[in-house]
């Protein structure tokens, strides 16, 4: 199947064969039909799938087609995604599919100047991608008028439940007009997703797609057992060794972040940090070093390295494995996109054993391990707890407060408490089988 053969319009055709894409992905040609339609969609699908070009491409078809409203131009289609770095990428690809029509889209999101925004709205727009806090200040200001919205799309509702907007979002849904059409995109359909579904939604067509999508067959993953404290060495070496050019490091915190980008810069290796407290210029900037190559590692948080959008990323680093295990499957599904190989491998040590067996039960197989010789785990280090993504043990100066009791407590971001019990070390753990070791 074709993309001439989805019923887009010439325009739209000759900007994806520019773009390069040769056939649509199955997210495509699920939900470009069902959307030309003029129908509901509730999509199960993460970032890597092409999901964004499934619904971008029908939605500006329909736009242009369809006459414009009035010479003020309110916006008729509006784009709600959990944060900046994604509402910048769907941008994009508005920007690039629609480069042959005259159909013009805004970007608002929060961290920046709201005037410009604000003046450029004035100046009229069809496509409005926004994040739900600085769009609601807009409309709360009467600068954005969303009475005329007839398509709206939630990308990664999971996300944006998960962040906290949801008060938010509801706010923003009661200033749309009752008939329009929802999509609505989440790699999980939990029960928040779906009570939101149901109150937002007119029979909508499920689009899945296949579970084993979710992990992407060309990913190679592996696991690096390493001590906690020699993860930063690891890290350096495998990137010297490897000769990695290009490699995306995610961190538990953003002190983390800092600290392993400063450690990496003082070692030679040029990196940056984003996290959600540095600036929105600061991202930008570290996000365009690293796709132009003049950085080699970008260490993130999750929330901040959500929906990042860089093609055929060879390598993706877990520094430290996430709270929840579906994190493990979005980060490594920044590698191998798209029909690109690609590499995830992750640093463990021994206070991160339960969540790796959390992780190989999502995943539903076991990871192989490979111990890089030198960098053999001590058998004799104990587990310390994991506590909002803090080492506890691993503060400076800081008083292990479950030493003694070997529990473990983490928490996760949507705020659900989790406990385990972690008494273990690297022996035994780490020799049952699925090994890769390679010896000397
Ligand atoms: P997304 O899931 O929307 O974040 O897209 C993942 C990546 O796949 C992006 O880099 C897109 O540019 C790329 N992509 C989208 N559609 C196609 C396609 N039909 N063929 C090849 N690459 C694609």
């Amino acid at each position: 199947m074709s993309f001439d053969s989805l019923g887009l319009s010439t325009e739209l055709v000759r900007a994806v064969l520019e773009k390069g894409y040769s056939k649509p992905t199955s997210i495509q040609l699920q939900s470009i039909p069902v959307i030309l339609k003029g129908l509901d969609i509730m999509g199960r699908a993460q970032t890597g799938t092409g999901k964004t070009a499934g619904f971008t491409l029908p939605l500006l078809h329909l736009l242009n087609k369809r006459s414009q409203n009035s010479a003020q131009r309110s916006p008729r289609a509006l784009i709600l995604t959990p944060t900046r770095e994604l509402a910048a990428q769907v941008a994009e690809s508005v920007d690039t599919y629609g480069k042959y029509l005259s159909l013009k889209s805004i970007t608002v999101f929060g961290g920046v100047n709201i005037k410009p925004q604000i003046a450029k709205l004035r100046r009229g727009v069809d496509i409005l991608v926004a994040t739900p806090g600085r769009l609601l200040d807009l409309a709360n200001q009467k600068t954005v008028d969303l009475s005329k919205i007839e398509i709206l799309v939630l990308d990664e509702a999971d996300r944006m439940l998960d962040m906290g907007f949801i008060h938010d979002v509801k706010k923003i849904i009661n200033l749309l007009p009752k008939k329009r059409q929802n999509l609505l995109f989440s790699a999980t359909f939990s029960k928040n997703i779906m009570r939101l579904a149901d109150n937002l939604l007119n029979s909508p067509t499920m689009i899945e797609v296949a579970k084993n999508n979710l992990e992407a067959e060309q990913i190679e993953q592996l696991i690096y057992p390493v001590d906690r404290k020699r993860k930063s060495e690891l890290l350096t070496h495998l990137i010297n060794t490897k000769k990695w050019a290009q490699v995306l490091v995610f961190t538990r915190t953003k002190h983390g972040a800092n600290r392993l980008a400063t450690y990496l810069e003082k070692n030679e290796i040029s990196a940056a940090a984003i996290h959600g407290n540095k600036s929105q210029a600061a991202r930008t900037l570290a996000l365009s070093k690293f796709k132009n190559k003049s950085i080699r590692v970008l260490v993130a948080t999750d929330i901040a390295a959500r929906g990042i959008d860089i093609n055929q990323l060879p390598h993706v680093v877990n520094f430290e494995l996430p709270n929840v295990p579906e994190d493990y499957v979005h980060r490594i599904g920044r590698t191998g996109r798209a029909g690109n190989e690609g590499e995830a491998v992750s640093l463990v040590c021994v206070d991160e054993l339960k969540l790796l067996k959390d992780i190989e039960r999502l995943i539903k197989r076991e990871l192989p391990k490979e111990v890089i010789p030198g960098y053999e785990p001590d058998p004799s280090i104990k587990a310390e707890p994991i506590i909002n993504g803090r080492n506890a043990g691993a503060r400076r100066g800081g008083k292990n407060p479950f030493s003694g009791n070997a529990k473990n407590h983490y928490s996760n971001p949507t705020g659900r408490k989790r406990t385990h019990s972690n008494k273990s070390t690297f022996r035994g753990k780490f020799n049952s089988g699925g090994q890769r070791g390679r010896g000397k």
